[in-house]
């Protein structure tokens, strides 16, 4: 199967575009009703909130302006739901 590699300038320009950002899965175990924050803890850059709610543990998020994706909450979560994605340069959420 013939497969198409990004040109050098695309795969450039790629990389000023999009940088690696900690992304939160629905298999969260606040999602299930269990009191977690083994993320929040291991993250260097205190990017990773825990937003208030009724009936439901805090519902995780990462601060996209502040992680600098490092990866260190990826192996720190025990649900095995943190992923490391793309956002793109100047998001400020
Ligand atoms: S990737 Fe690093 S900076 Fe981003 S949320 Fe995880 S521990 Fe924090
Ligand atoms: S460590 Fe994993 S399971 Fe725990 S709050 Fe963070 S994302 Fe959810």
């Amino acid at each position: 199967m013939e497969t198409h590699r990004p040109s050098r300038r695309a795969f450039l320009r790629g990389q000023l575009l999009y940088r690696p950002v900690a992304v939160i899965g629905d298999t969260c175990l606040a999602e299930a009703g269990i009191e977690c924050r083994s993320c929040g803890d291991a993250c260097p850059e205190l990017a990773i909130h825990f937003r208030p709610r009724i009936g439901l543990p805090p519902q995780t998020f990462v601060k996209v302006a502040v992680c600098t994706g490092c990866g260190e909450c990826v192996g720190a979560c025990p649900g095995d739901t943190i992923t490391l994605g793309r956002a793109y340069r100047g998001d400020a959420s």
